[in-house]
């Protein structure tokens, strides 16, 4: 059963073309249930984005419907990441976006790892 309200995995949203090898991307890291690489249009310094190898369109999906093994492969690639490109030192941020509130452009799950500066309030000030 999938999440209800969400819209079915798209296999041609960006990141899963980049799984492919469809188009490039400048990877940090790729075991067997992560794949790592640079944000296109970083926000800060570091900006690297860690998603699973599996079809997940968001947290939502993933965390109702990947195995434990998969989950847990992946929140191990997001910590050893961050630690193999020096980033704990310094600190960093990880969030994910999720569904439509949560501005969320591309549909498959992906946690963003920002660092190199301070990052400043963890919400922007916004009305509403
Ligand atoms: P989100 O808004 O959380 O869905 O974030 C999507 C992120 O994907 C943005 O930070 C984009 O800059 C990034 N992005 C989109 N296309 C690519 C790409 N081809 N390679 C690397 N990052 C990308």
């Amino acid at each position: 059963m999938r999440v209800t309200g969400l819209p079915p995995y798209d296999p041609n949203n960006v990141f899963a073309k980049i799984l492919r090898g469809e188009i490039p991307s400048k990877k940090v890291h790729e075991d067997e249930h992560a794949l790592a690489f640079h944000d296109i249009n970083p926000q800060t310094p570091v900006h690297v984005l860690v998603i699973p190898k599996g079809a997940y369109c968001s947290h939502a999906d993933f965390s109702a419907h990947a195995s434990d093994a998969e989950i847990a492969g992946f929140w191990r690639a997001v910590g050893k990441v961050a630690r193999e490109l020096g980033l704990e030192a310094g600190g960093y941020r990880i969030l994910s976006n999720m569904g439509e509130d949560g501005g969320q452009e591309v549909p498959h799950f992906h946690v963003h790892i920002f660092a190199g500066r301070r990052i400043g309030r963890m919400v922007p000030r916004e009305a509403g």
